[in-house]
C-alpha cells in the first residue's frame, strides 16, 4: 500500500487519497490508474491474448474456480442481466434482503421471467431451511442472491444456500458476489455456484467499467438453449471468444491493462492477506459502533447481524433525528466521503465502504471523523465533541 498516495502526479480522488469510503466506486492506487495510460492494442491478436491469458489465473483465484473467467465491458449489472437471461428457462426464485438483491429480482422480470421473491427483513439474510421449504413448494430454473448485500452491510450465508438449492437438480444458483470478490472467499467451485459475477469498481479496486463472471457446466448447458439471452450478453459466445484468448467484442482494453496491473498486487498481498484485512476492517467498525454507543451515549448500532456481517461493506444505523444525507455531507465538509443509506434505508443509516486496498489505519479516520459528526447537533457544522 506504499503507493497509495498521489505520488504519480494526478489529482487526488473526492475526498483525497484515504479518505474515500464509498462503498463502489471504491478508491484506486495510482500506479493502477496509470496503467491506462498505455498504447493501445486491437482486440485480436498476440497481444490482447497475452494479455487475456494474463489475467486468468489472478482472476481464478478471486473466484475460487479452476475454469476460465470472462470479462465483459459492461458495469456488474449487465451481468446479472446475464445470469438470469442465460440460467432461467421460465421461473426464477429471488433471494431479497435488500436493494440489491431487489434489482435482481426486477431485471429476471424485466427479462419475461416469472419471479417469485423469497424475503427477508432489510439488514437480515437467509435461512437455508426456507430456502428448502420454497424450493419444495414449487420448481425454479434458478435462484438468484447477493452475496454482500451492499445496501445494508449483510453477508449471505451463500455456502449453505447453495448446498440447499444443489437438493434440487434443475435449479441453478447464481450469484452476485459484487461487493464480495477480492474482499472475502467467494469459493465457486467449492460451493457449486452457477454462476458467479463481480464488477471492477467494488472489492476489486479498479475503476468502474468492467465485470467479472464465471459460469458453471450446468451453467453453460442451460446457456446452450436459453431462449431469451440476447447478443451481448450469450454467456456461449463469451466462453468461445474465452477459448481463444479473446473477448466477443471490442473490449475496455485500458481497463483490462490496470486489471492486470491490480492482479499482481492483489497476488502480492495474497488473497488470504487481502480477506483478513478486509475483516478486520470490518471488525473495527463495529466495535467503534459499540464503544460509541456505550462510552459516548450516541445511539449508533450496526445493521447486520452478528456473524453476518459483509466485511467489505458496513451500514450504520443512526440515531433519531439524524439522517443518512446529513450525516454524509457534514462528513464530506470534513473531507471524507462515505455513503448515504440506500433506497428505503437512505434516511436512516449511512455506509462505509471498506473495501479494496482500505486499510484498518485509514478506517480510523473515517471513524474519528464521524465520532465528532455523531456527537455534534445536526447542522453544527465543526463545533464536534458537544453532546
Ligand atoms: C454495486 C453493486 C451492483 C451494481 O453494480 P454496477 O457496477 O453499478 O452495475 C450490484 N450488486 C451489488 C451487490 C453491488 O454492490
Amino acid at each position: 500500500m506504499t503507493d497509495n498516495s498521489t505520488a504519480c502526479g494526478g489529482p487526488a480522488g473526492e475526498g483525497g487519497f484515504g479518505r474515500f469510503f464509498l462503498p463502489g466506486p471504491t478508491e484506486v492506487r495510482p500506479a493502477v490508474l496509470a496503467a491506462q495510460k498505455r498504447a493501445l492494442i486491437g482486440h485480436r491478436g498476440e497481444p490482447i491474448n497475452a494479455l487475456m491469458r494474463e489475467i486468468q489465473p489472478g482472476l481464478r483465484e478471486v473466484f475460487g474456480t479452476a475454469r476460465p473467467v470472462l470479462v465483459s465491458t459492461s458495469s456488474a449489472t449487465g451481468l446479472m442481466e446475464a445470469a438470469v437471461r442465460n440460467g432461467a428457462r421460465e421461473r426464477v426464485l429471488s433471494l431479497v434482503n435488500g436493494a440489491f438483491s431487489e434489482r435482481f429480482a426486477r431485471i429476471a422480470r424485466a427479462c419475461g421471467f416469472e419471479v417469485d421473491h423469497l424475503e427477508v427483513p432489510w439488514g437480515g439474510v437467509h435461512d437455508p431451511d426456507a430456502l428448502r421449504d420454497r424450493l419444495r413448494e414449487r420448481r425454479y430454473d434458478a435462484v438468484t442472491m447477493v452475496h454482500s448485500e451492499t445496501s445494508t452491510g449483510a453477508l449471505n450465508p451463500i455456502a449453505e444456500l447453495a448446498r440447499v438449492a444443489r437438493e434440487f437438480p434443475d435449479t441453478l444458483v447464481l450469484v452476485d458476489a459484487v461487493t464480495s470478490a477480492g474482499g472475502a472467499p467467494v469459493q465457486a467451485d467449492d460451493r457449486g455456484l452457477d454462476f458467479v459475477l463481480s464488477g471492477s469498481q467494488k472489492a476489486m479496486a479498479l475503476p468502474p467499467g468492467l465485470a467479472f463472471g464465471v459460469a458453471s457446466e450446468r451453467m453453460m448447458e442451460r446457456s446452450g438453449s436459453a431462449a431469451r439471452k440476447g447478443v451481448y450478453f450469450d454467456l456461449v459466445v463469451f466462453y468461445d471468444a474465452l477459448a481463444k484468448e479473446q473477448t466477443p467484442n471490442t473490449p475496455a482494453v485500458t481497463l483490462l491493462y490496470s486489471l492486470a496491473e491490480q492482479l499482481r498486487h492483489i497476488s502480492a498481498e495474497s488473497l488470504e492477506g487481502r480477506w483478513a484485512r478486509h475483516a478486520a476492517m470490518a471488525r473495527r467498525c463495529a466495535e467503534w459502533a459499540d464503544a460509541t454507543r456505550e462510552d459516548a451515549g450516541v445511539e449508533l448500532s450496526v445493521l447486520a447481524p452478528e456473524g453476518f456481517r459483509s466485511p467489505t461493506v458496513t451500514c450504520l444505523l443512526l440515531p433519531p433525528g439524524r439522517t443518512g444525507p446529513e450525516v454524509a455531507q457534514a462528513m464530506k465538509e470534513r473531507g471524507f466521503v462515505i455513503g448515504a443509506g440506500y433506497g428505503r434505508l437512505k434516511p436512516r443509516s449511512v455506509r462505509i465502504g471498506h473495501m479494496g486496498d482500505h486499510t484498518v489505519e485509514e478506517l480510523d479516520g473515517v471513524l474519528k471523523a464521524l465520532e465528532e459528526v455523531l456527537r455534534a447537533s445536526p447542522g453544527q457544522g465543526f463545533a464536534g465533541g458537544k453532546r
